[in-house]
């Protein structure tokens, strides 16, 4: 997931530090491991880090940029592991702003924090806490600020990352590295999706569902509409390998261009817009569709009999309430060994550029950076 639009003003000074045109002042940072990673005063703390630099064109070097700042009320994470998103081949092809990488688990290294060494996940939206939105429990939402991690501030393809307090998800013991970041897009995302339309079609009122879409959202989708208590769950999608992984979750495969059978409850995770376009047509009359999946492009809906004549929810949600955590770890850890499924490779810094490429050819279903 993730939008790239997002206005950040109040951590500009922060990003400015991140892309070299400022001080790299991190409080208390970590011990510098070679010379060049020294300062001038050979103090032996670290003012430069491992990251990766997107430069559009489908480009990506490995460089050593200058440690990012930590703002008021933020600490310093040592990054453990980033998954590759989907969304992020917008920043792939365009270039990125600010270091990418939004599905991110590390460690606090703050030392005299009260959260040094706890490992945490990072709840990429920034959220001012007293907004209307963010008293309501939907801090992905929040009125003040349109940041997030990532997108509109550094982000977790780097040695480190700046995060707010506030984003951060400490992850229990028993839910491993490599499953941790899970817990953000794959199953956060896919789950309050879930959730939010369970308001209009709760589970006794939708006697099917379809999913579009078996990327790791859809497949999450897949895993929390069982959970949820959602039956007959179909899913398209036109790669086999990921069908075969949706049926092993329990859903039954559904040809993507069938406009025979209609739905009470569509969840349309591609963002391709034939598939929209398609879940419009195949939604009952009363029914719901939910929008998740995303599209830089823009969208056109002809609006014709289909779409006139009938009463019908069209949902969009994004990314997932900060609450949300306790209940998605039990989701994680009730169906465990198939979100271990969906984590297919793993890989060091070196290797991210050469990683896109193959993520890109639809190789890998939710691959992860591994930092040292
Ligand atoms: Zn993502
Ligand atoms: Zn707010």
């Amino acid at each position: 997931m993730g939008r790239a639009d997002g206005s950040c003003d109040a951590d500009r000074t922060t990003a400015a530090a991140a892309r070299g045109s400022g001080p790299a002042m991190a409080r208390g940072g970590p011990h510098a491991g070679g010379s060049e990673g020294m300062n001038r005063a050979g103090s032996g703390i670290n003012t430069t880090m491992a990251a990766a630099v997107f430069h559009g064109d489908e480009r990506i070097t490995i460089e050593r940029i200058p440690l990012p700042r930590v703002g008021e009320g933020e600490v310093l994470m040592r990054v453990g592991k980033t998954a590759l998103c989907g969304s992020d081949f917008k920043l792939w092809h365009k270039g990125a702003e600010f270091t990418a990488g939004h599905e991110i688990f590390g460690r606090v290294e703050q030392p005299g924090h009260r959260l040094h060494d706890t490992r945490c996940c990072v709840y990429i939206p920034l959220h001012c806490g007293h907004c209307a939105s963010c008293r309501r429990g939907d801090t992905q939402m929040c009125l003040e600020t349109s940041c997030l991690i990532g997108w509109n501030r550094p982000g977790g393809y780097a040695e480190y990352v700046p995060v707010p307090e506030s984003c951060l998800l400490p992850v229990p013991e028993d839910i491993e590295d490599r499953l941790a970041p899970l817990l953000l897009d794959t199953i956060g995302t896919s789950a309050h999706a879930v959730r939010f339309a369970g308001r209009v079609m709760p589970p006794n009122e939708a006697a099917s569902v379809l999913v579009t879409g078996a990327g790791p959202v859809g497949l999450g989708v897949v895993l929390a509409l069982q959970t949820l208590g959602y039956r007959n769950i179909l899913i398209s999608d036109p790669n086999d390998e990921r069908l075969a992984i949706a049926r092993s979750f329990g859903a039954r495969p559904h040809p993507i261009d069938d406009t025979s059978r209609l739905f009470p409850l569509i969840v349309e995770c591609s963002g391709a817009h034939a598939a929209r376009n398609r879940g419009i047509n195949v939604v009952l009359p009363g029914g719901a569709i939910v929008l998740v999946g995303e599209n830089a492009a823009p969208w056109m809906i002809t609006e014709d009999k289909v779409f006139r004549r009938k009463d019908f929810h069209m949902i969009r949600t994004f990314y997932f309430p900060k609450a949300d955590l306790g209940p998605n770890i039990a989701l994680l850890r009730a169906h465990r060994d198939c979100y271990e499924r969906l984590v297919d490779a793993e890989f060091g810094l070196d290797a991210l550029p050469d990683a896109f490429v193959r993520f890109a050819r639809g190789e890998y279903v939710k691959p992860l950076l591994t930092m040292a």
